[in-house]
């Protein structure tokens, strides 16, 4: 999950992380009074969606005046805000942040990751910030600064030092970056973040170490640990297939394709997507309805699927190893009787009992057509849609 970039700073603030001082607003109005109320003659108001690039798509705005405030807000409250890493389609904007200007000096790139080949966590930091992590890597390989933290002792105070010293942080101020480095890792270890990124962190022309911006993104496998962050959850950012698929306990992801997946397994659900490109076509989720697959499961999964409306054949792929194939078969055919499935369903089941549960499909009277094997459902799947079969295959159930 992630956040916006004023409730980073506000966690991080928390962990002795030096942030500018700053306000929300929720709309023109209120920016400019929250302007008024930090004072000074320099306010920086940003976009808060969930990601980053914001500054060179006008999401950034440094003002002088309220004037400036007020019609840069006008500017930005309600549209979408389309960033390189937005997609085209743009995220909303209905808060922005206004800070007291900074006056820059420097700009590091600092972030916190999960390195998965190390399973530690790793600061990734170059003296090149300002720019983002990829274009740092494909530009500047050799700027970036590496250090991997051993779990059982945590991050030591010399690999902070290390660091500071690597990006040229002058002598004096390496304690605050040690401090900085400090409270972000704690705050990375203590809410079970998979990401802390601080680009960029400023010097300051009166020598201190700032986090001109923020963003952190939690597991959500661990969100139950940490009620105060799953309410900073914003379903306005995020996708709303995901949103409702998260709301019901089924792990989706929605991609761009035409053939809609219900699997069990998150592996046979990479499976089964790896499986329909091979057959020439292209998935519309990745779904994995888990090891239950209870009835209920699969006319959730259904619904889902089924509201993407880009969906044109579905494929349900189900491996029954703890489970049972007649029982799942029962769930596919109660769900069709529930759901309303105008596009060809593919059923491919296997493992425990699939005799009986061929049979059930078979004897159901609803038109799903059924595969052995996972080529076989993926190549039916998109011949399926390819040949436009879907007046013949069409499984129509109004109630
Ligand atoms: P991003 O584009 O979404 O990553 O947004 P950032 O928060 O990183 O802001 C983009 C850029 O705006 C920064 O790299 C800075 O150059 C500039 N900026 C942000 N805050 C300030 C500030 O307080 N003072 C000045 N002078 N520039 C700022
Ligand atoms: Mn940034």
């Amino acid at each position: 999950m992630d956040i916006h970039e004023y409730q980073a700073k506000e966690i991080l603030a928390g962990f002795g992380v030096d942030v500018p001082a700053g306000a929300l607003a929720y709309s023109p109005e209120q920016a400019t009074y929250r302007a008024r109320e930090l004072g000074g003659d320099l306010w920086v108001v940003k976009a808060q969606v969930h990601a980053g690039g914001r500054g060179k798509a006008g999401g950034v705005k440094v003002c002088t005046t309220e004037a400036e405030i007020q019609n840069g807000c006008e500017e930005m409250f309600g549209r979408k805000l389309v960033t390189h890493q937005t997609g085209p389609e743009g995220k909303g904007i209905y808060r922005v942040y206004v800070e007291a200007g900074v006056p820059i000096e420097r700009e590091i790139y600092l972030g916190f990751v999960l390195d998965r080949s190390s399973q530690r966590v790793m600061i990734v930091a170059s003296a090149e910030g300002g720019m983002e992590i990829e274009e740092i890597s494909a530009e500047k390989p050799e700027s970036i600064v590496r250090a991997t933290v051993e779990p059982a002792v945590g991050l030591q105070d010399f690999q902070c030092r290390q660091i500071a010293f690597k990006l040229g942080i002058e002598p004096a101020m390496t304690q605050q970056m040690v401090r900085t480095l400090q409270g972000c890792y704690r705050a990375f270890r203590e809410h079970d973040a998979t990401m802390v990124e601080i680009n960029p962190l400023v010097v300051t022309g009166d020598s201190r170490i700032v986090a001109l911006d923020a963003k952190m993104t939690f597991d959500d496998n661990a969100l139950f640990r940490h009620p105060q962050i799953a309410e900073l959850r914003d379903k306005s950012q995020e996708d709303p297939r995901e949103s409702r698929a998260a709301d019901r306990g089924l792990s989706y992801v929605g991609l761009e394709g035409n053939i809609g997946c219900i699997v069990n397994g998150a592996g046979l659900a990479m499976a089964t997507m790896d499986t329909i490109k091979m057959a020439g076509g292209e998935p519309a989720n990745f779904l994995d309805i888990g090891g239950g697959a209870t009835p209920e499961r699969v006319a959730k999964a259904f619904r889902l699927v089924m509201s993407d409306s880009n969906v044109q054949a579905v494929l349900v792929n189900i491996f029954a190893g703890i489970n049972r194939c007649d029982w799942v078969a029962k769930g596919v055919v109660q769900a069709l009787e529930e759901v309303q499935v105008d596009v060809p369903v593919i059923v491919r089941l296997a493992g425990t009992n699939v005799e009986e549960g061929q049979k059930i499909l078979a004897q159901s009277g609803l038109p799903i057509i059924r595969a052995s094997t996972l080529m076989e459902a993926a190549e039916r799947a998109v011949g399926a849609w390819q040949n436009d079969l879907s007046h013949e295959t069409n499984v129509r159930v109004v109630k």
